[in-house]
């Protein structure tokens, strides 16, 4: 099984928006976490470190596009971009019970969990083996597994 291809989110952001203004051949690097990209043209990217491309794509739902990068090899993060995104930004607000993605269309639980003294919303999906929650990080919050999750420092 191949391995899977990790994508930052703030690599992913920038290259979303910005990465379409670059010229091919064009090197640039991600403004938060410095990771060094080049322009390859009809919207792929590589990563300078480790050669990979990704490529910008459209999920298409309903009459809704919704761009993501995609590693060239095909081999898909865990959690969708789509699930990522609106699980970072509604996600502490969701209501506890079923929840289902409309770009496209996983179904999470959303619940809640008691970790390390707080109350935290966990969601989970079918293959995935243990819940996500909420990790602020230093700059953004991501999901991680509860199993990962390390409180807030003061
Ligand atoms: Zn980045
Ligand atoms: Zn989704």
């Amino acid at each position: 099984m191949a391995e899977r291809v990790i994508l930052n989110d703030c690599c992913e952001d920038w290259i979303i928006e910005w990465g379409p203004f670059y010229d091919k051949g064009m090197g640039f690097s991600c403004p938060e976490c410095g990771t060094a990209w080049r322009a390859e043209g009809e919207a792929r990217f590589r990563r300078v470190d480790d050669e990979q491309i990704f490529r910008r794509r459209d999920r298409r739902a309903g009459v809704g596009a919704f761009p993501y990068l995609g590693s060239e090899d095909g081999i898909e993060p865990l959690t969708e971009r789509c699930c990522a995104k609106i699980l970072l930004s509604q996600g502490a607000r969701m209501e506890p019970g079923d929840f289902t993605c409309p770009v496209c269309r996983t179904e999470w639980r959303v619940a809640s969990a008691r970790l390390h003294g707080l109350r935290l919303p966990t969601f989970s999906k079918r293959g995935l083996h243990e819940p996500l929650t909420l990790q602020q990080g230093r700059t953004r919050t991501f999901l991680v597994g509860v199993s990962h999750y390390s409180p807030p420092r003061e």
